[in-house]
């Protein structure tokens, strides 16, 4: 066993998405920097969450829409080729080999230290290598922690037995199950249960609440909820699993009302927990296991000194790739501004604030329909003690939709804050509403006002144009 040491200006725990770009935003802005990554580089997205689970959610979504276009449909009628759904999954995948992102790290100039990385005190940190050495490294200015989260798995008499599906299996499997029992009902739930029924398993999902996608607005989930039930999942709401066994092969689940069900394997989708239990947060007077709360420059709250950081799911903001990025390009920036003695612009929407955070999270649901939103819901509004107005339409009614597709359905709602006449919400649900959310973030976070949106002149026959009927609407 040897031990060498080696000092940085920035050193990033976990190469995930978030955790490289942070680095190469460090190093743009002119810093040393070095990725510590236990792994795989890239982390959980390229591997085992947005791009396999895209991956085999894209034939479904494009099956369901050429299904409704007059003179394609006869095409599409037969099942998905499953082995031709995995292959492509798994070339999605990088075949979970991580060389072009290593070339790419190399590209930027970011060392990589491959090992379990701990923070021994301030601004230092010790890597346990896979081949047995330790490496302690000294950060000049910041350190950070962009260690992601993991599945938590619900206390569940039995879960430790049952070697249940987390979203790294759901993503990763290469046999598709007889019958696929999934608890849960959020966005992981709904996704995966997509792709796995349309691989041809008999999905149950088994959802503690009165309907799906329960921090959206309702209709969205309830336009999910008919799309899977019409594919064939069998949704049980109100559903609690107090028990699960292994016996011969299958998953007994035991339900909170005393049923039984048997599943060949069974997808826990019950949340996320960070991944900070062996980052050495008690060397720094912080307690392992907690999400770690930062300011809106990403400074951990609660350590002297200023110069930890924490990004990206670990932080519990927004758990999604691309808000984790846009914390990564804030927090690079200002551990550059702050090492080179400049002037922080942390004031809201300043280059050093992650207001978005707060005000414009967009998020798409890759189901059959989809779901696109960002911002508020309304629910969230009203609890903000906001005067908001609520604008629904009925997406089907718009001419793009017509084209798009046979029997479309589909809903949008606009919130509109009446104080400022500027848009605080928008949620979309209806096939191939996922490429709308874009326009709706940029309304949402340049606070564009009514007035000028007006002048946004939206194409046809595109779905965009129910950006229009939303604003006629509002206007009566
Ligand atoms: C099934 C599924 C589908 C998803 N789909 C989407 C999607 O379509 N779009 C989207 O935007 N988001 C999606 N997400 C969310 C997205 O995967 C996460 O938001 C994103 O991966 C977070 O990036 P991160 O870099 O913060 O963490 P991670 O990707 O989790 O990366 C953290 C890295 O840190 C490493 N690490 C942890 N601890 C240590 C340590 N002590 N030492 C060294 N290395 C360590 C890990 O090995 C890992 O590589 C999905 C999530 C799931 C579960």
């Amino acid at each position: 066993m040897t031990e060498t040491t080696r000092t940085y200006d920035v050193i990033v725990i976990g190469g995930g998405p978030v955790g490289e770009n942070v680095a190469e935003r460090a190093r743009a802005a002119g810093l040393t920097a070095v990725i510590v990554e236990r792994e795989l580089l890239g982390g959980e997205c390229s591997f085992w969450a947005c791009d396999p689970s895209k991956a085999l959610l894209r034939p479904v979504v494009a099956r369901a829409d050429a299904s409704r276009i007059p003179g394609l449909d006869p095409a599409v009628a037969g099942p998905l080729d499953v082995a031709a759904v995995l292959a492509h999954r798994d070339r999605m995948s990088s075949y979970w080999k991580d060389e072009d992102q290593v070339d790419w790290l190399n590209s930027v100039s970011v060392d990589l230290v491959r090992g379990h990385g701990r923070l021994t005190g301030p601004k230092q940190v010790a890597v346990h290598t896979p081949e047995g050495d330790t490496m302690a490294l000294t950060a000049r200015h910041a350190v950070a922690v962009s260690t992601g989260s993991r599945a938590a798995l619900p206390p569940i008499s039995g879960v430790d037995t049952v070697r249940p599906w987390t979203s790294r299996e759901a993503t990763s499997a290469d046999q598709v199950p007889g019958r696929l029992a999934v608890v849960g009902g959020g966005v992981v739930a709904v996704e995966m249960a997509t792709a796995w029924q349309a691989l041809g398993s008999q999905v149950t999902m088994l959802v503690r609440e009165r309907g799906l996608l329960d921090r959206m607005e309702p209709f969205a989930g309830e336009l999910v909820t008919d799309g899977l039930r019409e594919a064939g999942v069998d949704i049980r709401f109100d559903t609690t699993v107090t028990a699960l066994a292994r016996e011969d092969g299958e998953v007994r689940i035991t339900l909170g009302d005393g049923g039984q069900l048997a599943a060949d394997e069974i997808l826990l989708a019950t949340g996320r927990a960070p991944q900070t239990r062996d980052v050495g947060l008690e060397t720094v007077g912080l307690t392992p296991g907690d999400w770690l709360t930062v300011d809106d420059t990403f400074r951990v709250t609660g350590v002297d000194g200023g110069w930890l950081y924490a990004v990206g799911d670990v932080n519990g903001r927004a758990l999604m790739t691309h808000q984790g990025k846009y914390q990564a390009r804030i927090a690079g920036a200002v551990i550059g501004a702050r090492a080179k003695g400049e002037p922080v612009d942390d004031a809201r929407w300043g280059a050093h604030a992650a207001t978005a955070d707060h005000a414009a999270v967009p998020q798409v649901v890759f189901t059959t329909p989809e779901v696109a939103a960002v911002g508020l819901t309304s629910r969230e509004a009203e609890q903000s003690g906001r005067r908001v107005a609520v604008v629904d339409y009925d997406l089907a009614q718009v001419a793009g939709a017509h084209q798009y597709g046979a029997d479309y359905r589909g809903w949008a709602r606009m919130l509109v804050d009446t104080d400022r006449d500027t848009v605080v919400g928008v949620t979309f649900a209806g096939p191939g509403v996922g490429e709308l959310v874009h326009s709706a973030t940029i309304a949402v976070a340049g606070e564009v006002p009514l007035d000028r949106l007006w002048h946004a002149v939206p194409a046809f026959p595109t779905l965009g144009e129910v950006w229009l009927r939303l604003l006629e609407t509002h206007r009566g």
